[in-house]
């Protein structure tokens, strides 16, 4: 069996496997030994095997594409291109997320107490997240500038190791030929070897994927879910939009892909952002499709890719958007046309530096709450169904990365393959 059928099987199975156990057995203490004991262990062994080849990943990638695109101007005008194209979907999808809610209105239908006790049971967890709020500003900018690589690296920040990389292969170019070489042959080594590490963790994928979506199915309760069916439709819904409906027709009409071929070369991807709920995990994946699924010459796949991972967030603006508009309506906040012209700005601002980790956007999305005077604590109220919502959104983050390496390599000349 192909690979990215085995993927789909896990999730399937995996899936299948958590409800019927979950309807058979409740959160007994022996179905909830098997989620911690066996099928998490498994899953984090997939997610720890992504997650850890992505430093490498990152630094000689974006350090070789740099470096390959070769003179300064076709680095800023791919680079350009590119962030243009991340702004524009980012903000496109922030707009589709708050219109779908003015007309829809599932915040109204929350009645009070149902409210209440969201706010009571998500209490703790709420201020925690609250806690560790985020700030914007000029030290933002700043701090993209790492002080020391291999910390931001260690942290997590993986704007900072990417910036690190693009001046490491920016001046790279500019050393005699005699010199760069030893170097770039290293970094050549260096991705072959990470390209290896990266099929290793695939073929772990379809066990990891069950293990991760069982646990996924056992702990989530539905209850939390009834009670916010609409608000989970409404962005559900227009993550669907955004995905289907902009996402493959540019596909279709700029970069000339078929829209099925599309979605399916980009299976396994998908599958992948979904279990993970994570950007960075699918960073791997995303490039490995690119270059063998579509042709996208690996210069531009390893510039445009690390860099979507960390700043195009399409399915997260969108969610934010919605939410922060949903709390509004449930708290009785009327956002006036101007703040939520702020909202969508703010959304676009936010899923560029909100982390491709699972959750990643939580604390980003409490700052906008509290800029258009909606109480940050009322994230409580969505935490319940968040896991759910971060898996699904991570779905179009990732496959906007992907339509953006697919239409810059189009438009820099390069023929894609479209046979499936
Ligand atoms: N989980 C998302 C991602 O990695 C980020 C978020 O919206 O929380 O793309």
């Amino acid at each position: 069996m192909k690979l990215h059928n085995k993927i789909l099987l896990g999730l399937v199975g995996g899936a299948a496997a958590g409800v019927a156990s979950k309807l058979m057995l409740g959160q007994s203490p022996e179905l909830m030994w098997v989620v911690d004991k066996v099928a998490t262990p498994i899953g984090q062994v997939f997610l720890r095997m992504l997650f850890m080849i992505v430093v490498p990943l990152i630094f000689g990638s974006v350090t070789l594409g740099v470096a390959s695109l070769g003179d300064l101007s076709r680095i800023g005008r791919i680079g350009g291109k590119a962030m243009g194209f991340f702004l524009l979907t980012t903000a496109a999808a922030a707009t589709i997320g708050l219109t779908l809610v003015n007309a829809i209105g599932p915040g109204k239908s929350i009645a009070p107490e149902v409210r209440t006790q969201l706010l009571a049971e998500y209490a703790g967890e709420a201020t925690a997240r609250v806690g560790a709020g985020a700030t914007f500003g000029v030290e933002t900018f700043v701090n993209i500038v790492p002080r020391n690589p291999v910390d931001s690296a260690a942290r997590g920040d993986m704007l900072g190791l990417i910036f690190f990389s693009l001046i490491f292969g920016v001046a790279l170019t500019q050393l005699s030929k005699d010199k760069a070489q030893p170097i770039l042959a290293v970094l050549e080594g260096l991705v072959e070897v990470v390209t290896r590490i990266i099929g290793y963790a695939m073929r772990l994928a379809p066990y990891g994927v069950a293990g991760l979506i069982f646990g996924v199915t056992v702990r989530f309760g539905a209850e939390v879910l009834q009670s916010l069916a609409m608000y989970v439709v409404t962005v559900l819904a227009g993550l669907a939009l955004q995905l289907f409906g902009v996402t493959g027709l540019l596909a279709r009409f700029l970069a000339g892909i078929p829209y099925g071929t599309f979605f399916s070369k980009c299976r396994s991807l998908m599958v992948t952002a979904f279990s993970t709920s994570s950007s960075n995990a699918s960073l791997p994946e995303n490039i490995r499709t690119a270059e063998e699924q579509f042709g996208v010459p690996r210069e531009i796949a390893s510039f445009v890719l690390p860099l979507g991972a960390t700043m195009n967030m399409n399915g997260t603006a969108l969610f934010e958007g919605m939410t922060v508009l949903f709390l509004a309506q449930v708290f009785g906040v009327e956002l006036s046309l101007t703040s939520q012209i702020i909202v969508v700005v703010m959304s676009v601002i936010t899923a560029i530096g909100a982390a491709g980790v699972p959750g990643g956007s939580i604390p980003l999305l409490v700052l906008i709450l509290e800029t258009v005077g909606v109480p940050g604590e009322g994230i409580a109220l969505i935490l319940g169904v968040d896991r759910i919502l971060d898996m699904s959104r991570t779905v179009p983050n990732v496959m906007g990365d992907q339509l953006t390496a697919v239409v810059i390599a189009r438009s820099e000349g390069a023929t894609l393959k479209l046979a499936d």
